[in-house]
């Protein structure tokens, strides 16, 4: 195993490459996000999106102002790209945002991505928050915290509190949905 590695690998983020994403690509034309592809997914992604295509002399001379001052990425998928899809105006070739954050199927390759929070149904997303767990979580992590809040919550431990045996139900509740959710997936 290396030690001190300093280098970071970026997967491809084609839903389907296991490649390094050594290329950035801009996702849409204000140039702030960016996607990281292989060689081979940035020029399939380069051919499938002609960046200039409709501009006008003056508006690429512009851009190719806006292109020196590229600066590195945000890693979040935000409310700006959410904005962009709901106006049609995200370019998406392979369907990396429909696929993250719509839990809806790649229609290329039929797979939902399972790790990502967009994965989780709003109940699953609430218990998570309420166990205090992070998306995608381990069995055993479920189970220590599950441990850690029922003896937090217990009755028997809080004078009968009402607040505390609604508390207590609830992550009972939880545990048994996210418990339900890795076992599903396995
Ligand atoms: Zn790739």
């Amino acid at each position: 195993m290396l030690k001190n590695s300093t280098k970071f690998f970026r997967k491809c983020e084609h839903p389907d490459c296991e490649c390094e994403g050594e290329y950035r690509a801009p996702k849409n034309r204000e140039l702030k996000e960016y996607y990281w592809f292989c060689l081979k997914h940035v020029s399939e992604y380069n051919k499938s999106w002609n960046f200039y295509d409709g501009m006008s002399q003056e508006e690429i001379e512009r851009e190719n102002k806006l292109d020196e001052t590229w600066h590195s990425p945000s890693w979040k998928f935000g409310v700006s790209l959410d904005n962009l899809a709901k106006q049609g105006k995200l370019n998406d070739p392979f369907e990396i945002y429909n696929t993250y954050m719509k839990r809806k199927p790649n229609t290329k390759t039929g797979q939902t991505r399972t790790s990502m929070q967009s994965a989780l149904t709003v109940k699953e997303l609430e218990a998570i928050q309420i166990m205090e767990l992070s998306f995608p979580y381990t069995e055993a992590e479920l189970k220590k915290r599950y441990k850690i809040l029922v003896k937090k919550y217990h009755p028997d431990l809080n004078q009968g509190s009402k607040k505390s045996e609604e508390m207590f139900k609830k992550v009972s509740e939880c545990y048994r949905i996210l418990l339900n959710k890795i076992s599903k997936k396995q």
